[in-house]
C-alpha cells in the first residue's frame, strides 16, 4: 500500500526536480532591487560583491560609489566578455546607473542574458539594481570617491 502510493509521486517529483534544474541553467537569472542601505551592509567585507557603475562621460566630472567599476552603457554590449572576465570571482553583481531607471536595469538584464547564452559556469548567483542609482547613493551619504582608477581601488574617500 505504501508503495502504491507513494512511488508515483516520489517519481513525479523527481522528474519535477530534474526539469527545474535544467530550465535554471538555460534561464536568465532574475534581476532584483537593491537600496543603498541594504548594498552597504551586503557589501562589507565581503569580496564577492561588485559594483558595476554603467553611467557615461558622467562619472569623469562626478564622483563614484567607492570600489566600483566603470562599465559605460554606451560600450556595454561590446564589453561583455571583458565584465564576466573582471567578476569571474565575484557571486554579486550590483549595477547602477545616475538614477538606476533606465541604464542600469537595461544592462543588468543584458548582462544576465549574457551570461545564460554563454551556457558556460559562472559563480555569479545575484544580478541586481541598486535602488535610486548613483545620485540616491551620494544623496544619503555613502561613501564616493573621486579617483581616476578603473576599477576603482577603493583606497580614497
Ligand atoms: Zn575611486
Amino acid at each position: 500500500m505504501c508503495r502504491f502510493l507513494t512511488a508515483p509521486f516520489d517519481r513525479r517529483r523527481r522528474g519535477e526536480r530534474r526539469g527545474e534544474l535544467v530550465e535554471v541553467v538555460g534561464m536568465a537569472r532574475s534581476v532584483s532591487y537593491v537600496s543603498a542601505a541594504k548594498l552597504v551592509a551586503m557589501a562589507r567585507g565581503n569580496p564577492r560583491v561588485a559594483i558595476i557603475d554603467v553611467r557615461d562621460e558622467e562619472r569623469r566630472y562626478q564622483a563614484h560609489i567607492t570600489g566600483s567599476h566603470h562599465f559605460a552603457s554606451g560600450s556595454f554590449a561590446a564589453r561583455l566578455p571583458e565584465l564576466a572576465r573582471a567578476t569571474s570571482d565575484k557571486d554579486t553583481l550590483v549595477f547602477h546607473c545616475a538614477l538606476s531607471k533606465v541604464r542600469g536595469p537595461t544592462c543588468a538584464k543584458m548582462f544576465s542574458d549574457y551570461l545564460s547564452e554563454k551556457k558556460e559556469e559562472s559563480g555569479i548567483k545575484n544580478i541586481m539594481v541598486l535602488e535610486r542609482g548613483f545620485n540616491g547613493w551620494e544623496l544619503s551619504g555613502q561613501p564616493v570617491c573621486r579617483c581616476t582608477d578603473a576599477p576603482c581601488k577603493g583606497t580614497c574617500s
